[in-house]
Formats: structure tokens, sequence, C-alpha cells
């Protein structure tokens, strides 16, 4: 799973949380994986900071000091700029009754106490791809290749491929102009980025590396030698 939000601008995460020890777990957890951290450590707070923060979503804490996590919860929801503000609520209760009652006062999701971090992070991820914050990168089709962008998966005629990272990324690459030829130099720009020295060359170790992968089943070499030019994603590769 991707770690980072490439040149998007970070999500910002507004925790709510009055536990000082689960505070800094959350934040640690949340900022390794991307986000960026506001906190509040009760109610009143939180909706300071809603206000003032514009979080891209808020995990909310039930029971707090000053006001409740379902009262802070209401009130982001009377709110005509903070209506669809994506929040889940977190909460020690086990019963039902009271997860239901955080989704009908308004929350998008909740967790129970304890929880395990990942799982929470799947379902922020979830909830902000969900709400548009994330935008979802889809698919991409070549031929018989498909490549789920999100998944990070490829797969030819249905038989899963796996390229390393720089594979990866060169495939995606040429999958998202095909027929186009680049010269190794654009392919280093595109792929590997302009800050990064790599030697031209690099570029035909990774082609190579990335055909050995394709077309390991003896399949249609799909990606084209131009002479003295460069590379293309091709059917026509002979
Ligand atoms: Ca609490």
């Amino acid at each position: 799973m991707p770690d980072s939000f490439g040149s998007m601008a970070k999500p910002t995460i507004l925790v709510v949380e009055d536990e000082a020890p689960l505070l800094t777990l959350l934040r640690y957890n949340l900022e390794k994986q991307g986000f960026r951290v506001e906190e509040a450590t009760d109610g009143q707070e939180a909706l300071m900071k809603v206000a003032e923060g514009k979080p891209d979503l808020v995990l909310l804490d039930w029971m707090l000091p000053s006001l409740s996590g379902i009262e802070v919860c209401r009130q982001i929801r009377r709110r005509p700029t903070t209506r669809d503000l994506p929040i889940i609520m977190v909460t020690a209760r086990t019963e039902d009754q009271d997860s239901v009652r955080a989704l009908d006062i308004g929350a998008d999701d909740y967790v129970t106490k304890p929880f395990a971090v990942d799982a929470l992070i799947a379902r922020i991820r979830a909830l902000l791809r969900r709400s548009g914050t994330v935008p979802t990168k889809g698919q991409l089709v070549f031929h018989d290749i498909t490549m789920d962008q999100d998944a990070h998966r490829v797969t030819r005629n249905g038989r899963a491929l796996h390229l390393g990272p720089t594979e990866y990324r060169l495939l995606e690459f040429f999958m998202s102009h095909p027929g186009r030829v680049f010269t190794r130099e654009q392919l280093l720009d595109g792929v590997w980025g302009r800050d990064i020295h790599v030697e031209p060359r690099t570029v035909d170790v990774h082609i190579r590396r990335l055909r050995k992968a394709v077309n390991a089943d003896g399949e249609t070499d799909i990606i084209r030698t131009v002479r003295s030019a460069g590379y293309s994603l091709d059917l026509d590769s002979d």
C-alpha cells in the first residue's frame, strides 16, 4: 500500500482525544502514513479547531471533557460549512446501540476501543476516498494488461505480474501514454523525476526487467524499442 500522497497536499486529520498516550500513538502513526495531524483534547477545543483548521477528517472520541463527542458531532453537522466533514467516532463502549447512535447523530463511521491502528488507518483512507479527498486513481488498461492503481496490482490475461517499484512506475507511465515514443531522458524525467541523477543506461536495465516480467508467459512483447529514439508501449513491437 502506498504510504504517501505523492504531490498532493497531505490530508489533515483532527484527532480529538483526551487520553495523552493514545493521542501520541495516533499522531505518530498517522504522520508516518503521510497525514497532517491536528489535536484537540476536549470538545470545545475540537469545535474551535474544526472552524479554524479546516481538517479533512475528524477522529472523534466519544467520552470527552467539556462537551461529549456526540455533542461535538451534532454541532459539526449543524453548521452549513462543516455539514459534510467526514467524522469517525471512537467509542469505548461495546453495546451495538451506542455504535448505531454514533451513526444516527451523523458520524460516517465508528471504531471501538481498543482498536488496531492499521485497521483505523484503513478506515480513514476509505472514508477520505469516499468523500473525494483522496481521489481514486482507478484502472489503466492496455491490450490484455490491467493495472489497478489503488491496489498497486498488475495482471496480464488475469495472471498477476510481479513488478519491482521502478518497473511498476515505468509501466504506469507507459500505460498512461500508450503508443507514444519516449527517449531515455524523457523516461528518466517522468519516472525517476528531474531531481534524481540516474544514468540513461539505467532505463535499459529496468526496461529489460519490465519486459521479462510482462512477457514471462511468452506473450506478445508490448514494449517497442525504437532505434536511436527510445521506447514506447506498442503492440507492434518487432
Ligand atoms: Ca476519552
